[in-house]
């Protein structure tokens, strides 16, 4: 019905103000919403994970998804903030003798390249951030050329889904990549596989490659994210050891994982914690082996880093906390896991997490890099004119505070892309994005909004051990950051809240009396 005929969809007065209701329209789910007064009516899926819509929050005319805070703009469908990818179908809306009517007016694709433009854009990564960014281009009109360039065998996919549904078996490696070639040749966004970039002259604003080609651009994206810190005590390197960070890691773990009855997992930070959950949906073993007395304990506190441990001790997990690993050991490949106190676990296959490093060794010398990692200004320039950077190597300072920071997070990797595609393109605006993050575990997804890196005082609404609850961060009495299991649209609110540099007190959140949503 794409620039069709109108069609009537419900009577006028059952769509409330404020609550949004779904019809379907031609097997399509369209959410209607009226908001401020006007009525506005898009498509109910996220393009990220398909979550339904109305199970967000929708502030003005924005609505925010449920899952992982994707935004979008339901006057017109359009993308406001990754995680998704595509556009919303978008619809007019009219009413007229008491019913509303619809009349879709786009699908939500992204329109290929029209007209002409010299300028060559290149971008160092084809991860969320880099992909994020070359599709912003297009979104935005950018009708030159844009080169992507990826030490990787793989077009741009979905990072996330290695540790969870790829590992435990849930996901097929064909779910995996964001886009099909189709849609790439369609946009004309030249993708290099396997071209490791070796280094990056901002003189001439081009980039080498190992066979000393090289390649210049109008505008460059350093967007090459991490790579995983290896550990350096005897044994490490040996088959069977493995780390997770790329396709090829995961299809290399999965391979042996086939005859795997046993597995140590060494870290107990977000990656070990979703591999050990995985491994369990497959019927493994698992042994957590990490320094710490709590799984991550450091970010979210004592209470939820209980809750985390005996969801996974009940679900068949055995930790191995204050420990270190001393050796692995083993003939041709690891067979045991020797710990700091002497105890030596049997194992068919070992997963080191132990943390991430900024990937930017290719950048030696281009005078880009402070302390391992790459420092932007507000518009996510580097220090050279010309050249971006965005994801898990940049250094951003804070919308509000300016406080400089690095993340490693799927979400704010994709929101930097995008933002340093608009700023390539002239825009002048600042990165004011709040960080967000996910850990899914056990079918139950953790959800985190914000910046925390020191709190004094976390404060719950709801029971932390119980189906679900939100944690507030403080520091000298502001909020900072906010978790939460279910209860999206809270946290949502929470998020926007802290953006707009309002706090919330302690004593409002944890007053389940108090309406969080109308503030
Ligand atoms: C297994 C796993 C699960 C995760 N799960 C979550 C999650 O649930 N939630 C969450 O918020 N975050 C999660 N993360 C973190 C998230 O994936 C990263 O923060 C995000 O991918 C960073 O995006 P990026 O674009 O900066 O880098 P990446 O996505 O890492 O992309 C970097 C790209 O740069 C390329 N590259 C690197 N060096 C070069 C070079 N010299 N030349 C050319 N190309 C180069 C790489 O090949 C790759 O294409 C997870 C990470 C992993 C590894």
């Amino acid at each position: 019905m794409e620039n069709g005929e109108w069609i009537k969809v419900l009577v006028d007065s059952e769509l409330r103000e404020g609550t949004p209701l779904v019809v379907e329209v031609e097997e399509r789910k369209v959410l209607l919403i009226r908001s401020e007064g006007r009525i506005y009516a898009c498509g109910n899926e996220c393009s990220h994970y398909h979550a339904p819509l109305s199970d967000g929050l929708v502030v003005g005319h924005v609505v925010t998804c449920p899952w992982h805070n994707a935004r979008f703009d339901i006057s017109n469908g359009r993308l406001d903030a990754p995680p998704g990818l595509n556009d919303l179908a978008s619809y007019q809306t009219k009413v007229e003798e008491g019913n509303i009517w619809i009349r879709q007016t786009g699908k939500g694709s992204i329109p290929a390249p029209e007209g002409g433009d010299d300028r060559t854009f290149l971008i160092v990564g084809a991860g969320a951030a880099g992909n994020a960014a070359a599709e912003c281009l297009r979104r935005e009109g950018f009708a030159g050329r844009i080169v992507m360039i990826t030490g990787e065998a793989y077009t741009p996919y979905d990072r996330t889904m290695l540790s969870k549904d790829l590992l435990a078996g849930e996901a097929p490696a064909k779910w995996l990549p964001l886009r099909g070639q189709k849609f790439y040749d369609r946009l004309k966004i030249e993708i290099l596989t396997e071209r490791p970039v070796t280094g990056v002259d901002p003189g001439t604003r081009s980039v080498r490659f190992a066979d000393g080609t090289s390649m210049s651009g109008d505008r460059i994206l350093l967007a090459s994210g991490g790579r995983p810190r290896r550990l350096s005590v005897p044994g490490a390197e040996l088959p069977g050891c493995h780390l997770l960070r790329s396709r090829a890691h995961a299809e290399a773990i999965l391979t042996e994982l086939e005859q795997a009855k046993t597995a140590v997992v060494v870290g107990a930070s977000f990656i070990g914690l979703e591999v050990a959950c995985s491994l369990r949906a497959r019927g493994i073993d698992v042994h957590v082996v990490a320094p710490e007395q709590l799984p991550l304990a450091s970010v979210f506190g004592e209470q939820i880093g209980g809750r985390i441990r005996r969801i996974h001790e009940q679900n068949g997990v055995t930790f191995h906390l204050g420990q270190t690993v001393k050796e692995f050991a083993g003939g041709q490949r690891v067979a045991e896991v020797i710990l700091s106190d002497g105890k030596r676990l049997n194992t068919d296959i070992v997963i080191i997490g132990v943390g991430v490093q900024p990937e930017v060794d290719y950048l030696r010398g281009s005078g880009l890099v402070v302390e391992g990692a790459v420092p932007v200004n507000e518009r996510l320039e580097t220090a050279a004119e010309g050249i971006f950077a965005a994801g898990d190597i940049a250094v951003v300072p804070d919308g509000r505070s300016g406080e400089p920071r690095r993340v490693e997070h799927w979400v704010e990797a994709g929101r930097q892309g995008m933002h340093a595609a608009r700023c390539m393109l002239g825009s002048r605006e600042g990165y004011r994005e709040l960080p967000f993050f996910w850990s899914k575990q056990y079918g139950s997804s953790l959800r985190y909004i914000g910046y925390a890196r020191k709190f004094d005082r976390i404060v719950f609404r709801g029971e932390v051990d119980g189906k679900s609850f939100v944690a507030g961060f403080y520091l000298e009495g502001v909020l900072k950051a906010a978790a939460s299991v279910g209860r999206a649209r809270e946290l949502i609110r929470l998020g926007q809240l802290m953006e707009a540099d309002k706090s919330v007190g302690p004593e409002q959140l944890q007053d389940p009396a108090f309406d969080l949503l109308s503030m």
